[in-house]
């Protein structure tokens, strides 16, 4: 029998989606894969409808339908981002899971390395394998989640091609300041590498922290490639709407990328999906607020178990330190609590790098009754 490709054998499927496999199959509340369980707004549904009845049916332009890019690109700049021109900065992709994979291919040659902050989202890795590349391993250290400058300079002495950055970060809720962005522009500057960001939760961030989007620091353009998404932000993770913003020499290679391995993303989402791109400021203040109030409710509840667990400065998760409730591994403990209490999260092991076992990633992406819910279970049961 032919056997299949080797690069397969050194990850595995994803234990977040694995998770929520598990979750269905308990009835469980899933708190493991990160999406909502209320309804994106109303106007993007009637959006939905409408595009639905026009012509939108076949393949839009491969890099993305046009009224999309102009859409995308003007609400980048409203928030800050960088101009871009939708027509030679943009590469619409099937969420920002291709649009990884596409920075991935784009940046890197089979057999160079990719450096990875740890813990990490699961697909960097996988990404960098599939790509040919090698991912290398930098600590973003608990509990605040810094990065040891001296262990970053030395893996960056190992010649990458490139550095991975998710900012806000999944899981460990780190936002980066202006200085730690600084000091990894000036490094990739020095050793001529790419930045593949992955800034999915922009919009997610909590107050007094700031996101600042890694292109619009200066110089930092010629080498930034930006995973964008609009799952998270609009509530629609099954639209798979994310993009890759970059300079014009690199979104032309992107674009063959792209081309390649989907074609394009769903042509009347795209249609539908500019009515939540040109929503007006008040929608992203209502989305933080309501974000907040999720994060101290589900953390609310976490404090009276008496467990240790991330305050997060952005994105949706928090890490909760499960190792005084005695379970062989965060595995056993994750399984579980699913069966026990009735509420499933990823053991944080498939995040780090290091045999770190210690941690169940929960996430709070969900209607507050849910989380009520979710919490009496834990504050209940969970008791250290
Ligand atoms: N980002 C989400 C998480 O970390 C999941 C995304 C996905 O499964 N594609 O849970």
């Amino acid at each position: 029998m032919p056997a299949t490709a080797r690069r397969l054998a050194i990850f595995q499927e994803s234990v977040i989606r694995e998770m929520t496999r598990l979750a269905n199959q308990h009835g469980s509340i899933n708190l493991a894969q990160g999406f909502p369980d209320f309804d994106p707004p109303a106007e993007l549904i009637e959006a939905l409808e409408r595009s639905a009845r026009g012509p939108f049916h076949q393949y839009a332009i491969t890099w993305g339908a046009p009224r999309f890019r102009q859409a995308l690109a003007a609400k980048i700049a409203r928030f800050g981002g960088p101009q871009l021109d939708p027509d030679r900065n943009l590469v619409v992709t099937c969420g920002s899971t291709e649009a990884m994979m596409v920075a991935m291919m784009t940046a890197c040659e089979p057999g160079d390395k990719v450096v990875v902050f740890s813990p990490f989202y699961e697909n960097y890795a996988a990404d960098a394998i599939l790509s040919g590349a090698e991912p290398i391993y930098v600590a973003l250290r608990p509990p605040h989640f810094d990065f040891d400058p001296e262990e970053l300079r030395r893996a960056f002495a190992q010649k990458p091609k490139a550095l991975v950055l998710c900012n806000p970060s999944n899981p460990c809720g780190k936002v980066f300041t202006r200085e730690e962005l600084l000091f990894l522009l000036d490094l990739a500057r020095e050793h001529d590498a790419f930045v593949l960001t992955d800034e999915v939760y922009e919009h997610i961030v909590y107050a007094p922290h700031r996101h600042i989007p890694f292109a619009t620091l200066p110089g930092a353009e010629e080498r930034t490639l930006t995973c964008g998404s609009l799952s998270k932000t609009y509530s629609i993770t099954g639209w798979r709407l994310g993009y890759v913003a970059a300079s014009e020499r690199i979104i032309a290679q992107a674009k063959k990328v792209h081309d390649f391995l989907t074609v394009g993303a769903a042509a009347p989402l795209q249609e539908a999906a500019v009515t939540a791109l040109e929503f007006p400021d008040s929608y992203y203040d209502q989305l933080l607020a309501d974000y907040t109030r999720k994060r101290d409710l589900l953390l609310g509840y976490l404090a009276q178990t008496g467990l240790d667990y991330t305050i997060p400065q952005g994105a949706y998760y928090t890490l909760v330190d499960i190792s005084p409730l005695g379970f062989a591994d965060d595995r056993t403990a994750a399984e579980e609590i699913t069966r026990t209490i009735g509420v499933t999260g990823v053991p944080g092991s498939s995040f780090f790098r290091e045999p770190v076992h210690r941690y169940l990633r929960l996430h709070f992406a969900k209607k507050d009754e849910t989380l009520h819910r979710a919490g009496e279970r834990l504050a209940a049961k969970l008791r250290r």
